[in-house]
């Protein structure tokens, strides 16, 4: 079995501002992060499309302690792409102490990315989904 996209793939996709997902030839859901299969009906039968990069927040936290290679405090979001699947990542561009204060649910936000480098645990870099509210 080969995956179709895989996370390098995935990842080299966003460093150019492309979010790559998988999209189902049975049900016609996307897959976003990459899987073998797909993640709605479990059918291996996919294509790689891009996504449009842009979703809403469906729920979000404010994390204080943070994992390496990030700074405190910490927007964690869970967002809905226009395309269905949802996606963790953290909001930016807004100062967390206002984010605690308004209700973010349902804004709009463009999806981006961040390349995490000073990681201390992992081989080389990692990468992470931004939002930014529209
Ligand atoms: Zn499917």
């Amino acid at each position: 079995m080969e995956y179709k996209l895989t996370y390098k793939d995935y990842y080299e996709g966003l460093k150019q501002g492309k979010m790559l997902g998988l999209k189902c030839k049975d049900c016609g859901e996307y897959t976003v992060p990459p899987r073998m299969v797909c993640q709605e009906c479990g059918s291996m039968d996919t294509e790689v499309k891009e996504l449009s990069g842009s979703g809403k927040i469906k729920t979000y936290t404010i994390e204080y302690v943070v994992p390496d290679g990030f700074k405190p405090p910490l927007i964690v979001a869970l967002v809905e792409t226009d395309e269905g699947p949802w996606v963790m990542g953290n909001i930016e561009g807004i100062d967390p102490e206002e984010a605690a204060k308004q209700d973010l649910i349902d804004r709009r936000v463009k999806i981006g990315h961040k390349v995490i480098t000073d990681v201390p645990f992992s081989a080389g870099e990692g990468i992470t989904l931004t939002f930014t509210l529209v």
